[in-house]
């Protein structure tokens, strides 16, 4: 047994990590939590840097009362010295260094620090919990690689965190719900939203009626959203795609058509919208890489975890996006059981049923029955001509991938990424890996990318040193946190 009280290191500061930070140190536990952002929230509660001196950042989102009281719990948890914070930490690996819970120091936390990421330090904790959230999916389209084009996701972040809009007039396009938090959002920004445009066919809609029936509370917000495309005057497309992007060095126009039944473009249907920034979205990918190097079982995509929100690894939880898309109230409700699972489990005990488990089921529910309903067009890939760059990271084109297949016999995405080396750059095939996928009909399987984060050579061989050799990161000595090289981890 450890001196002192368990140390659970969280990493991850979004709805899921900061739910479960504040279930588990009100429960005894010394948290230490970990994000690279520079601040708490995620991406659900990103907030605009406090120089930019915003006056109302809570007109930028809804749910602020939640935000609050988790800001309050910690802020007092940080003045108790219960919590400890290290914002600006992207967490590269983390690896099992002792025994199992109870028996000593059992994980290793390594982060890299600052906006630069060059310098790692290593956080010690007996449990681990995973709220690393999701990223984007992105699929390409001829012109997706001019400026002006951003993600949903990236649009939202602009204006929640920077303050920014990404032109004047945009577009908004994919297929998802996050597409009409985005739309509203830029419009009440000020931005001429000319169009959403949603690949969703709403008769699908209806026939996950019962499902989506069992959460009322998102059917209201489905509203509120539906009245403000009509205040704001946004003209909404359904079953509409993009089918290219064009402009001269940067974004002038998006050309979009509609989609027939068979989720093709329909022949004669497309128009061109004149636009600077064009906001694409068709849904998020879990982070499972931590989950990964740590030898979580990965169910499709999502890491799975059993009702208290463990996963099959004994002292590590996940909870929130990682285990599946579902949005904020469920990434809340499940950071909350895997908080208080953490704890009691760290005391010895087996946690109290929790009220948050009613939340999680309903949510949950809701959100397969959305999973259901949004898919990207069925034939996206038709659309994407041959010199359409995918992967960006090395610069190679469709037609290239298309080739490994057809000229060469790939059968699957590894060995496409051999011949063409899409997937082999800086992201490592985060971003490209489900455009490849629809490219060439090859599977998806989940895939270790290690490490989490790209680290400089330099720290891989310090990251071999003797353990102890001094590694100052520049910062006090807190606990749960030392100062020692990492141990050598080999990507
Ligand atoms: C454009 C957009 C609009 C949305 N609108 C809505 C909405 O209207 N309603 C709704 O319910 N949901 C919405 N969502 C979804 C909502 O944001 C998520 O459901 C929610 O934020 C998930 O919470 P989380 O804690 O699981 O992950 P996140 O909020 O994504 O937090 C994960 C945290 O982990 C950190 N992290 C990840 N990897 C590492 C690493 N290696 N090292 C250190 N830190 C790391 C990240 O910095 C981040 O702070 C939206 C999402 C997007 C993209």
């Amino acid at each position: 047994m450890t001196d002192g009280p368990h140390r659970l290191a969280v990493i991850g500061a979004g709805p899921a990590g900061l739910a479960a930070c504040l279930a588990a140190a009100a429960r005894g536990v010394q948290v230490t939590l970990i994000d690279a952002a520079p601040e708490a929230g995620g991406q659900f509660y990103r907030r605009p840097a406090s120089g930019l001196g915003a006056r109302r950042p809570s007109a930028l989102h809804h749910r602020w009362s939640t935000w609050s009281r988790l800001e309050q719990g910690l802020a007092a948890h940080l003045e108790a010295g219960t919590v400890e914070h290290l914002p600006d930490h992207h967490v590269w690996t983390v690896e099992r260094t002792g025994q199992a819970p109870g028996a000593g120091p059992g994980f290793t936390v390594h982060a890299l620090i600052g906006p630069l990421q060059e310098r790692s330090v290593a956080v010690r904790a007996d449990a681990v919990l995973l709220a690393t959230g999701g990223y984007e999916k992105v699929l390409p389209f001829p012109g997706w690689t001019l400026p002006g084009v951003v993600t949903a996701g990236g649009a939202q972040a602009m204006l929640k965190g920077g303050l920014v809009v990404p032109g004047r007039r945009a577009v908004v396009a994919g297929s998802g719900p996050l597409l009409l938090p985005v739309a509203t959002g830029l419009s009440a920004a000020g931005v001429e939203v000319a169009a959403l445009v949603e690949s969703l066919d709403p008769r699908r809609l209806s026939r996950a009626a019962v499902a989506l029936a069992s959460a009322p509370g998102k059917a209201v917000e489905g509203a509120l959203y539906a009245f403000q495309l009509l205040r704001h005057r946004i003209p909404f497309l359904p079953r509409h795609t993009v089918v290219e992007a064009q402009g001269e060095g940067h974004l002038e126009a998006v050309t979009v058509a509609a989609l027939g039944p068979d989720g093709r473009v329909r022949p004669g249907t497309a128009r061109s919208i004149p636009c600077e920034a064009f906001a694409v979205g068709h849904g998020m990918i879990p982070h499972t890489d931590l989950a990964e190097a740590l030898g979580c079982r990965v169910d499709g995509v999502n890491v799975s975890v059993d009702d208290e929100q463990r996963t099959d690894v004994p002292g590590v939880w996940a909870a929130g996006e990682t285990t599946g898309i579902g949005g904020a109230e469920l990434a809340l409700a499940e950071g909350h059981i895997a908080g208080r699972s953490a704890a009691a489990r760290l005391h010895g005990t087996a946690p109290d049923p929790s009220p948050a488990a009613r939340v999680r089921t309903r949510t949950r529910r809701f959100a397969a029955a959305l999973d259901t309903v949004y898919r990207p067009p069925l034939h996206w890939a038709d659309q994407v001509t041959d010199d359409t760059v995918v992967c960006r990271c090395e610069e190679v084109t469709a037609g290239r991938v298309r080739e490994a297949v057809t000229d060469l016999g790939a059968g699957d995405l590894r060995t496409v990424k051999l011949l063409t080396r899409a997937g082999m750059g800086w992201c490592q095939g985060r971003i490209c890996e489900p455009a490849v996928a629809g490219l060439t009909g090859c599977e998806q399987t989940p895939a270790r990318r290690m490490p989490a984060r790209p680290v400089p050579l330099g720290e891989l061989a310090r990251a071999g040193a003797d353990d102890d050799e001094s590694h100052d990161d520049g910062n006090d000595h807190a606990p749960g946190r030392d100062t020692q090289p990492p141990k050598p981890t080999h990507p």
